[in-house]
C-alpha cells in the first residue's frame, strides 16, 4: 500500500489513504454534511460492504473501538435492517442495486458505494461468498485499498488467512485478510491452544452444523439431518490454512436448529496430559468460555440465554463454548465438544485483523482491546 505513517493512538501505524484522496464534488447537501464527520485524523476509518448477519455486527463493534472510525455501511436492498442502521445514525452508501428501493423507503442515503470506498483506509466485504471476490477485482484493487474478507471466500482471495490469536502477526501491514468461517474460528481456537501446550499429531472432527441463522426463512433443513457429502468436508483444509502443521480431517452434518453449531473432537496428543490440565488450559484461553453441566447449561439453548442475561448485543455469545464433562482422555487421545455461535465469533476477528492490517503490531494488545469492547476475556 501507499505511504505509511506513524504516531496513531495506541501506536496504531496506518496508511494516510484519505489525505491522498481527492474531495468529494458534494453531490448533495446531505452527503457534504457527512464530510465533517470523515475528518478525525486519528482514527482508522473503515467501511463495512454487505449489511446482513456479519455486517451488522462488525459495523457495530467497529462503532465500540477509541481507534476506528465507522465511515457508513452499504445498502444493497431495502430491509428493516436498513432501518435499524439509519435509526442507530449509520450512514447508508447506496450500490447501484440498492439505490432505488432506499430512496422509496424513504432511508437517507449519504452517497454511493463508490464514494465510500473513496473515504475509508479500509473496507470490511460482508457479502455472500463469491461477491467479495468480485468487488475485491472491480473496485478494491484498482483504488489499493485494504478489505478484509469473510470464511464464504476462498483462501486464494486473500494473502493470509486468520484467526487473531493464533495468527495475528502474519496479517501485520497485509492489505487483503480473510477471516476464516465460524467452525473454523472454533476449531482454530482451541485447537492452537492444545498444540501448543501438548502438540497435536491428528485430528478428527465432526461439525454438527445450524442449518440456518435465527432470522433466516430461506434455507435450512426443517425436518431432516443433511450429510455433507464430502471427505473431509471442507472445514479440516481451512483450519490448516491457519494450523498449517495440524493434520485436521473433519466430516459435517447439518441440522435442524438455527442457534448454535456444536463440535464433537478427538485430538492425538503428542504429549501426556490429564483432563485438569485441558481444562485448566481452556480456561486460560483467550475467546473460550467452559460452561458447565452443574450450571445447568446442557444445551446450545442454554448457551443463547445465559448469553442474553449477560446482556450480551443482539444475546451473541462470540466465545467457543466447551463443556467442562464433555472433556474426556483416553491414552493420548482427548476428546472434547464446543459450541459455537455463527453469528458472533468471527467479529471479534474482524475488529483485529483491521487493526493488525493497519499497522499496529502488538497481538496481545489489540485482543485485549477488542475483547474489552466485547466485555469478554
Ligand atoms: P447475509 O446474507 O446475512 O448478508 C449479506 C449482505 O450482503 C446482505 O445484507 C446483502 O444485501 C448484502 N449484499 C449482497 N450482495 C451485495 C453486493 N453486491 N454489494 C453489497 N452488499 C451486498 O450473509 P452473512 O451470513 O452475513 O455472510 C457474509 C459472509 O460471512 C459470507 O462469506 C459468509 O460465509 C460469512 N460468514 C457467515 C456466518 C453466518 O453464520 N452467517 C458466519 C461466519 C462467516
Amino acid at each position: 500500500m501507499a505511504e505509511m505513517r506513524r504516531g496513531r493512538p495506541c501506536g496504531v501505524t496506518y496508511s494516510s489513504r484519505s489525505e491522498r484522496l481527492p474531495r468529494l464534488c458534494c453531490c448533495s447537501f446531505q452527503y457534504s454534511k457527512k464530510l465533517s464527520v470523515m475528518g478525525d485524523a486519528k482514527m482508522i476509518k473503515v467501511g463495512v460492504v454487505g449489511y446482513g448477519t456479519i455486517g451488522k455486527r462488525v459495523a457495530d463493534a467497529v462503532r465500540k473501538q477509541s481507534d476506528m472510525q465507522l465511515i457508513g455501511v452499504t445498502g444493497n436492498s431495502y430491509s428493516f435492517r436498513m432501518d435499524a442502521a439509519h435509526e442507530k445514525n449509520i450512514s447508508i452508501f447506496a450500490t447501484e442495486e440498492g439505490k432505488a428501493a432506499l430512496e422509496k423507503n424513504g432511508v437517507p442515503v449519504a452517497g454511493t458505494f463508490e464514494q465510500l470506498l473513496d473515504h475509508v483506509d479500509i473496507i470490511v466485504d460482508c457479502t455472500p461468498k463469491k461477491v467479495g471476490k468480485e468487488h475485491k477485482e472491480k473496485y478494491y484493487l484498482p483504488r489499493k485499498l485494504k478489505a478484509v474478507f469473510q470464511g464464504g471466500e476462498k483462501p486464494s482471495i486473500a494473502q493470509v488467512s486468520f484467526t487473531a490469536q493464533c495468527n495475528y502477526n502474519d496479517a501485520i501491514n497485509k492489505d487483503y485478510v480473510r477471516v476464516v468461517s465460524c467452525n473454523t474460528t472454533g476449531l482454530n481456537r482451541t485447537l492452537d491452544a492444545v498444540h501448543r501446550a501438548f502438540g497435536v499429531s491428528a485430528v478428527h472432527a465432526t461439525m454438527i452444523r445450524r442449518g440456518a441463522d435465527p432470522w433466516d426463512i430461506r434455507h435450512g433443513p426443517m425436518n431432516a439431518i443433511v450429510p455433507v457429502l464430502e471427505m473431509p468436508s471442507h472445514h479440516g483444509p481451512d483450519v490448516m490454512t491457519v494450523l498449517k502443521d495440524v493434520p485436521v480431517f473433519t466430516t459435517a452434518v447439518s441440522v435442524s436448529t438455527s442457534l448454535m453449531h456444536v463440535h464433537n473432537i478427538i485430538a492425538d496428543l503428542k504429549t501426556e496430559a490429564t483432563v485438569q490440565d485441558v481444562l485448566h488450559l481452556f480456561q486460560k484461553t483467550t475467546r473460550v468460555r467452559i460452561v458447565t453441566n452443574d450450571a445447568w447449561i446442557r444445551s446450545t439453548a442454554e448457551i443463547m440465554e445465559y448469553a442474553r442475561d449477560l446482556g450480551r448485543d443482539r444475546g451473541d455469545m462470540p466465545e467457543i463454548c466447551i463443556w467442562k464433562e464433555g472433556i474426556g482422555i483416553v491414552g493420548h487421545k482427548l476428546f472434547y465438544m464446543q459450541a459455537i455461535h455463527q453469528e458472533s465469533n468471527v467479529i471479534p476477528e474482524n475488529i483485529d485483523a483491521i487493526r493488525a492490517m493497519m499497522g499496529f503490531t502488538d497481538a496481545k494488545k489489540s485482543i485485549e482491546m477488542t475483547n474489552k469492547s466485547f466485555g469478554m476475556r
